[in-house]
């Protein structure tokens, strides 16, 4: 998690900032439970409701699948732009394999 104060780039379970000692706010996992929740400005932990984490991972993947399908149309223009010195025969790259995985994630394969 990073830092809000000094930026600095601590761990995903560290309560506390490793370079300026700033409690470090934020969804997180607690490092002594193993609970999924939020830590609170003044360091205390509240856990999400068990039942509900499903829920909010469900939430949270289809956030994300919306985004890559919105970014769908720009990994596809890249990947085509990419080919454009490659004449009729285009060689596979890095941005095809990029497409494929979006594609691959949003479950739109062809
Ligand atoms: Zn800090």
């Amino acid at each position: 998690m990073r830092c809000k104060i000094c930026g600095e780039d601590n761990g995903p379970v560290k309560k506390t900032c490793g370079a300026c000692g700033a409690i470090l706010a934020g969804e997180t996992i607690n490092n002594v439970t193993g609970q999924l929740g939020i830590r609170n400005a003044n360091g205390s932990f509240t856990p999400y409701p068990t039942d509900g984490i499903i829920s909010i991972l469900r939430a949270q993947n289809a956030d994300l699948l919306a985004a890559l399908r919105l970014c769908l149309p720009i990994i596809e223009a890249e990947a085509m732009a990419s080919h454009l010195t490659d004449g009729f025969r285009p060689r596979r790259n890095k941005n095809d394999d990029i497409l494929d995985a979006v594609k691959k994630a949003i479950g739109d394969i062809p």
